[in-house]
């Protein structure tokens, strides 16, 4: 069973995305299974190669959902009947693109979910060839990006789920053991806590730590190791984690201890600054000129964060350039870190929303580099 929010929340999304269409010219939104389509309507349904299609007509116009009839009872049990959404069913001998052309009706631009799958973004085409196609992330993501307090409180749910977990690893970090062994650990207490799944398990020891995505290897812990632990899932509710913690196994060397201090201060200094108006740049710029000050600068190499919601990666991006001011109710991850390749590596990510007047931080477990006594 999968959780919905209220149908107030789910009908409100759906009439703001037609007035987002709308303001944006654009005859229709498509939207096919995924985050979109469990945000405006509540269905959580699963990407396959049979065409589902929300259609959210501008102008007022009602929404309708294109399934394949073998989809019909999946998408009835889902908010979208009690939405008044009306379900439009195809047969498999049908063309499920025709349906949605005529649905569309004389229209000169529509909007299609960003994740769509290509097959289908190519078989909308060829059923409206004389229909420009946009993303309908323009009318979408200025709404996800924008989380009611219903969906904070999901994502603090989320966050305390993740921290419950992080505070087991250093009983699962045992010199001898595999990264791969302690990944299926952290897999099942990832569960445990109340996820309904896991979306990754990074365990990154010694050199390992100095890459940024490393998931897991055959690597074996040794006493000395910095460990970079960054994971998450998904709640049932749809509604994701994402924290890291970096562990040493045993007292680290005196250089690593002095950049993880520097990083502590970057870290915590962005998310001071977070409140209403400051420019996601700007976020990005405090944590980046504490590394530079401490000569870290040429080691941080990714962005400082990434929106989070029923994507762990969404929209807004804490990266130079993205010059959008925060608003209450936007969150996304403070994250940065240090990788100096061949050598080692360390990173500190919370979860973080932006309140009416500064940073409610949504993950809570220390951030001190966590010794672990071997
Ligand atoms: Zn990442
Ligand atoms: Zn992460
Ligand atoms: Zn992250």
């Amino acid at each position: 069973m999968s959780l919905a929010p209220a149908h107030a929340d789910l009908a409100h999304r759906l009439d703001q995305a037609s007035v987002r269409a709308d303001e944006l010219g654009l005859t229709a939104l498509l939207v096919t299974p995924g985050a979109d389509l469990r945000y405006l309507t509540g269905y959580d349904a699963v990407p396959l190669e049979r065409l589902t299609c929300l259609v959210v007509r501008g102008h007022g116009g009602s929404a309708v959902l294109v399934v394949p009839a073998l989809e019909r009872p999946a998408a009835e049990a889902s908010p979208v009947s009690s939405l008044g959404i009306e379900v439009v069913t195809w047969g498999e001998t049908e063309d499920p693109y025709a349906l949605v052309a005529r649905l569309v009706g004389a229209g000169e631009r529509v909007g299609l979910d960003d994740r769509m799958w290509a097959a289908k973004v190519l078989g909308l085409r060829r059923a409206m060839p004389g229909v420009h196609q946009e993303l309908a992330g323009a009318a979408i993501n200025d709404l996800r990006m924008r989380k009611s307090g219903e969906e904070v409180a999901s994502l603090r749910a989320a966050g305390e789920a993740i921290d419950r977990v992080h505070a087991q690893v250093p009983a699962m970090l045992r010199p001898g053991r595999t990264e791969a062994e302690v990944a299926r650990d952290i897999a099942e207490a990832i569960l445990a806590e109340g996820h309904a799944t896991v979306d990754f398990t990074i365990v990154a020891s010694g050199p390992h730590s100095a890459s940024p995505h490393h998931e897991v290897s055959g690597r074996t812990l040794r006493v000395g190791d910095p460990v970079v632990v960054d994971i998450g899932g998904t709640m049932p509710d749809g509604y994701c984690s994402d924290s890291t913690r970096t562990y040493s196994l045993g007292e680290p060397g005196a250089e690593y201890a002095e950049h993880y201090a520097a990083l502590q201060e970057a870290q915590w200094s962005a998310v001071e600054c977070v409140r209403p108006g400051i420019a996601c740049e700007d976020v990005d710029a405090v944590a980046r000129g504490v590394l530079a000050g401490s000569g870290l600068g040429d080691y941080f190499i990714h962005r400082t964060g990434h929106g989070i919601g029923l994507e762990t990666h969404e929209e807004p991006y804490i990266v130079a350039g993205n010059a959008l001011a925060l608003d209450p109710g936007m969150v996304f991850s403070v994250e940065p870190g240090f990788y100096v390749e061949g050598r080692f590596g360390a990173r500190i990510e919370d979860i973080v929303a932006c309140g009416d007047s500064g940073p409610l931080v949504l993950n809570n477990r220390p951030r001190d580099l966590c010794v672990v006594d071997v």
